[in-house]
């Protein structure tokens, strides 16, 4: 089997199971079952287990379901827990049956395990805290390494995202592609922009490249050869693109309309952990001061409490970025290239307006408060269909449909 390239930090990455201060046996997300284990549980007669099977294992009625990788469905407890989670913080599958027992939803969590073209791809999302630990807190930019096949790992084919969908592809146009994900990566990796300015260009990138595959003449990826050495040159003129972005108008007024109207709609949903998250941010952001009275104290806890934490600390954010780009394939995977442009710098904008107010409510920030975010945030999005539908519904009722109309999310402060 060939190499699998991973980010530097795959290697490292242990899971601390009993020291887990957020475990990914509870919190009232869709555990899925595939169909092998799905068979396996219900035939069990291990008598500790069997009992609890039959309660807690159901056949997934979603319309997403297919016959395979998400064929049963774990149910869990009143409170948000697994049935299996032991008092020792332990899995009572796992202790019972042996690792090989369980689905590949628990066996391979936080991994991603994906296929671009002919070549295997494994990550790690920051809704584990240990894995968003590791991801946002290195101050290095983030590289790229190859690792032999994991026997525990890929000894079952599973695939979390794939591009194409059928086959391996052309390996000629994959690997333009793969030219253009390294250009996304680059842009945002160039720390002599701004992290708003380097998200911008990432805008002009994808309008660029979809108006070239929209164009009825469009035949080849390497037609996108010319853009992507165009992005890459204007890299050398970093002064040029901040000039640019300080022309995109500044609406934080809007900006926090939003983000509150996107926050009371998750509530409902929200684990236990982001609630206090969330609790913490709309004391600080003091919600119910007057309209006016609430954009100064915005601005000012910005100076004072969020500004200081993050003015030596924007690769957290970085780190946040590429890591999406590389667990979900961006931008090949599923919606149009606006959509997931609209879902990435909405998502930033939702974060970087809870960490000021978590900053005001602190009255500061550290590593600790800002890692729990990003974990929160990230289980209660990431495993939660209706997080995206409702961003992008939130942004297209105020915003006309373009790129550069989504791009004054990327302001943070007047
Ligand atoms: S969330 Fe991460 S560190 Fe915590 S128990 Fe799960 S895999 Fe382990």
């Amino acid at each position: 089997m060939q190499t699998i390239t991973v980010p530097d930090y795959y290697p490292k990455f242990k899971c601390i199971g009993p020291d887990c201060e957020d475990t990914c046996c509870s919190g009232w997300w869709n555990v899925s079952i595939d169909h092998d284990t799905y068979l396996k549980y219900l035939q069990s007669t291990q008598p500790e287990l069997a009992p609890l099977f039959k309660i807690a294992v159901s056949k997934n009625k979603l319309p997403s379901a297919d016959n395979k990788n998400n064929y049963g469905m774990m149910q869990m407890k009143a409170d948000g827990e697994c049935h299996f989670l032991q008092e020792d913080k332990l899995c009572a599958i796992h202790k019972f049956m042996g690792a090989q027992a369980l689905s590949d939803t628990c066996r391979l969590y936080p991994r991603y395990l994906n296929q671009f073209g002919a070549q295997r791809e494994h990550s790690l999302g920051i809704s584990c805290p240990e894995a968003a630990r590791l991801i946002l807190l290195n101050p290095q930019p983030l590289k790229f390494t190859s690792i032999e096949p994991e026997p525990s790992i890929d000894e079952k084919p599973f695939i979390s995202y794939r591009f194409p969908l059928q086959a391996d592809g052309d390996p000629e146009q994959i690997s333009v592609l793969d030219d253009f994900r390294a250009v996304i990566i680059a842009i945002l990796q160039y720390r002599e922009l701004s992290l708003g300015a380097r998200v911008m260009l990432l805008g002009f990138l994808l309008e660029e490249v979809n108006k070239t595959i929209s164009s009825e003449k469009f035949s080849s990826a390497s037609e996108l050869l010319p853009a992507l050495e165009s992005f890459l040159g204007m890299l050398g003129h970093p002064e040029q693109i901040e000039a640019q972005y300080t022309k995109i108008e500044t609406s934080i007024p809007r900006k926090l309309q939003i983000v509150a109207q996107l926050i009371t709609q998750s509530l409902n949903k929200a684990s236990s952990r982001f609630k206090e998250c969330l609790q913490d941010a709309f004391e600080g952001l003091e919600t119910d001061a007057k309209h006016g009275e609430m954009l100064n104290k915005f601005t000012q806890n910005y100076i004072n409490y969020y500004r200081p934490f993050f003015q030596n600390k924007e690769y957290i954010f970085e780190n946040y970025l590429v890591n999406q780009v590389i667990t979900r394939l961006f931008p090949f995977t599923r919606g149009s290239y606006l959509d997931l442009y609209r879902e990435l710098v909405g998502n930033l904008a939702v974060i970087q307006v809870l960490l000021v107010g978590i900053a005001a409510k602190h009255k500061g920030l550290n590593d600790a408060l800002v890692i729990k975010l990003f974990q929160t945030f990230a289980r209660n999005s990431n495993h939660n269909s209706g997080h995206l539908d409702n961003l992008i519904a939130s942004l297209h009722s105020v915003e006309q449909d373009s790129f550069v109309h989504i791009m004054w999310m990327l302001k943070e402060t007047n």
